[in-house]
């Protein structure tokens, strides 16, 4: 048996297709979203990530801004910049480009995004909307797993899902996203014991390590629907011959390039389980996706209640 492919990019343009019609009402009504990206330093990833998300915006008919403080940049300064863009009007997303410089406080910068504006879904108010089952702002790479789950109908309510990490960014929005759609959640992370076992049991699983090809095609139920959140640039001939063998044509292209972009399942997973995403081309683009969902979103809303934004601005200063 051969996975099903399921296909982040083909989810990604069906979910531009209905924002598209969205932005043109809106855009029609005098309200053009835009998102403000802050890119500190010339981290080459992250350059490349924010390019494809202005990209992204202008495919949108979003208007964008891109902030680029050096690399040496304080917190004071940084949360400066995180100000002036809580008070721009223009500005209905704010997008603060991870991984931040050793000497500046993520988390404060992170909290001082206004909580209206936090189209990453990374602010704790956000969060803990999401814990108690209230609208706000999701974190695009977990909801973007859901619609992937949800667009090729794979069926979530009671079945058995692992999430494999626990991180603010993806492990814990995921386990809840999944909770809230009357999954069984079990979450795992490094500590845990017997994963194989647990793993053998899942309807569902949410792999989110940053560990390349760590799970094996084996530890999978036949016929589960696998989702691979992990991104790895690997280079070492050995774990490339470990996690392309049988597939020649991937070693092939790896031998040419001496790299490759491995996920955090076994690429041998195809034979097993019922429903894969690939890497690259499965989570990615509907991480993108779920961002120029959120920055509408949170147009829509600002301009359906100006006093939220406001509010929600004054508090996150403290
Ligand atoms: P992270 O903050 O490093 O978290 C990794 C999590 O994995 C931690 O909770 C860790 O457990 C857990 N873990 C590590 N080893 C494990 C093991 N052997 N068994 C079970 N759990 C284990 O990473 P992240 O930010 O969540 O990102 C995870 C991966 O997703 C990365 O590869 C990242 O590049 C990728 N990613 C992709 C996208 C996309 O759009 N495609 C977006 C975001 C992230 P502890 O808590 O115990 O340390």
């Amino acid at each position: 048996m051969t996975a099903r492919t399921l296909d982040g990019q083909k989810i990604r343009d069906q979910i531009f297709a209905e924002l598209s019609d969205e932005v043109r009402l809106l855009t029609a009504a005098g309200v053009r979203p835009g998102l403000a990206a802050v890119l500190v330093g010339e981290n080459p990833a992250s350059q490349l990530y924010v390019k494809s998300k202005i990209a992204a915006c202008q495919q949108l008919g979003l208007s964008s801004a891109l902030l680029t403080p050096p690399a040496t940049v304080s917190t004071l300064h940084l949360l400066a910049v995180v100000e002036d863009l809580n008070r721009d009007n223009d500005v209905d997303g704010i997008l603060v480009q991870l991984p931040l410089p050793p000497q500046v406080d993520t988390k404060r910068i992170l909290e001082a995004v206004d909580p209206a504006k936090d189209v990453d879904g990374f602010h704790p108010v956000n969060l803990g909307r999401l814990v108690s089952g209230r609208p706000g702002l999701v974190a695009c790479t977990p909801a973007g797993c859901m619609e992937i789950l949800r667009r090729n109908d794979i069926k979530i309510e009671g079945a058995n899902a692992v999430v494999l990490g626990r991180s603010d960014i993806v492990g814990k929005p995921m386990a809840l996203l999944l909770m809230h759609a009357n999954a069984t959640v079990t979450i795992c992370h490094s500590k845990t014991r017997g994963l194989p076992d647990l793993l053998r049991r899942a309807d569902i699983i949410v792999a989110a390590m940053g560990k390349a090809g760590y799970l094996e095609a084996d530890w999978i139920k036949p016929g589960a629907a696998v989702i691979d959140v992990g991104t790895n640039r690997i280079t070492d001939h050995k774990e490339a011959e470990r996690l392309f063998h049988g597939f020649p044509d991937r070693l092939e292209k790896f031998r040419a390039k001496g790299s490759a972009l491995v996920g955090d399942v076994h690429p041998g997973a195809v034979n097993i389980a019922g429903a894969l995403t690939p890497v690259p081309g499965g989570v990615g683009p509907t991480t993108i996706a779920m961002l120029m969902s959120n920055t509408v979103k949170a147009a829509r809303l600002r301009r359906a209640s100006p006093k939220f934004s406001a509010t929600q601005s004054t508090t996150s200063a403290r």
